[in-house]
């Protein structure tokens, strides 16, 4: 396997690199305290391409492999991980499904203007009641003539406030995990509500959003897919949403990892660098040494997808390493910082709070250990 980038892969990363560097990098710390990013970062993040990757072009993406977007999710990740979430779940849940599910009319409405930033999407699956296991959400379609009436309520939708339009998953019917079907409601339609999560421990400049739904009409022709096919649906797009949190895990790690050696260079004590004391780079080492093998386990995955191969089993892999170096990574990385790194006019607590819910969100390390477990044995360990 060559491991080396194309050249154009290298001018990407640099792109999304000054990206960073212009529209996030000045802004971070205040987002991060107003618990808000500017919501115009939406429009430079579709100006740039970035909302529209491995989209088709003639549906209005800007193309790209799924190793492109890796890229660009970790420079963005490394600069905000709330930035590299408006990414993740308004192109990577949303726009891909409906470019992968959706009828030539559903295409039409939405993929272009997901793409550019003109509209955004966001996610909805998890209820208060139903996390991990959601294949039991109670959100009702109710299928009256030629609509659907929906009721019920969604929790921790990620881009929830900005989003012109959620993927939600309802119940069609009481048919268990085949009883749910994907439909696109757009939030403006009657009887959607949203008010805002706040108080999060990290991701603090990201929308999140709970949703209430209160006999919500929208036509038939809003259904994704097939009726019954909704948990499909997801769990195909939660499979390549894991690698792109994971890709995100890199990104934290990668950032934490370098402010840690550029700080250790710099920190003296006990008459040197840090970075000359054993303990300390030991810990340097471990940082760079699960960095990488996380990367190449998120790349291994873009590589799968671009071939046509299986990468389920892959993705979760991908996605619950990532997500524990990520934490790990940034914690000893505030660590290296010592009481500085307790103090958010530096950059490691951000990254370990960011990284946390990681672990949690498009399925917890349980769940992840739970599917490769499965995978390897042949027996579902989740009921
Ligand atoms: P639970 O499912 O109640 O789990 C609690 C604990 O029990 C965990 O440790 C879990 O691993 C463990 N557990 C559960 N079942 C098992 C089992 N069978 N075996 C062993 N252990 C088990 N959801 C969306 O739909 N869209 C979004 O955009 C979105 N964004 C999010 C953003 C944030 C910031 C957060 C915090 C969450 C978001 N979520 C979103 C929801 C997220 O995906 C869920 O929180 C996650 O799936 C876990 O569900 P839960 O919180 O209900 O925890």
């Amino acid at each position: 396997m060559d491991m080396s980038l194309a050249t154009e892969q290298v001018s990407l990363q640099q792109m999304a690199r000054d990206f960073v560097a212009r529209h996030v990098t000045p802004n971070v710390r205040e987002w991060d305290r107003g618990e808000a990013v500017d919501p115009s970062i939406i429009g430079h993040l579709g100006d740039a391409g970035f909302l529209g990757m491995t989209i088709p072009e003639d549906l209005g993406g800007s193309g790209g492999t799924h190793l492109d977007y890796c890229l660009v999710l970790e420079e963005l990740a490394r600069g905000d991980s709330s930035v590299r979430g408006i990414v993740s779940v308004s192109l990577g849940l949303v726009t891909k499904s409906i470019a992968g599910y959706g009828t030539e009319e559903q295409k039409a409405e939405w993929v272009a203007a997901l793409a550019s930033g003109r509209a955004v999407g966001c996610f909805g699956l998890t209820e208060p009641d139903t996390g991990s296991d959601a294949g039991s959400l109670t959100t009702r379609a109710r299928r009256d003539g030629d609509d659907y009436v929906v009721n019920g309520s969604k929790i921790f939708i990620t881009n929830g406030m900005w989003a012109d339009v959620i993927l939600l998953f309802a119940r069609t019917s009481d048919d268990g995990a085949k009883g749910i079907s994907a439909f696109l409601v757009p939030t403006s339609a009657e009887g959607v509500t949203r008010q805002s999560v706040k108080g999060k421990l990290g991701l603090r400049g990201q929308s999140t959003a709970e949703f209430t739904f209160t006999d919500v009409r929208i036509p038939a022709s809003a259904r994704l897919g097939e009726e019954g096919k909704g948990m499909a649906i997801a769990m195909s797009a939660l499979a390549k949403g894991r690698m792109s949190v994971a890709a995100g895990c890199v990104g934290i790690a990668a950032g934490a990892q370098a402010a840690a050696l550029q700080y250790a260079q710099q920190r003296s004590q006990f008459g040197k660098t840090i970075s000359r004391h054993q303990l300390v780079q030991q810990m340097l080492a471990d940082m760079a040494v699960e960095t990488d093998a996380a990367r190449l386990l998120v790349w291994r995955v873009a590589d799968l997808i671009e071939r046509g191969q299986p990468f389920g089993t892959e993705s979760s892999m991908a996605k619950y390493y990532a997500s524990e170096v990520a934490v790990r990574v940034a914690n000893s990385a505030l660590q290296i910082f010592g009481g500085y790194g307790y103090i958010d006019e530096f950059p490691a607590e951000k990254y370990v709070r960011d990284a946390r819910v990681m672990t949690l969100y498009e399925g917890t390390s349980q769940i992840q250990q739970l599917l490769i477990g499965r995978a390897l044995t042949g027996v579902s360990a989740f009921g």
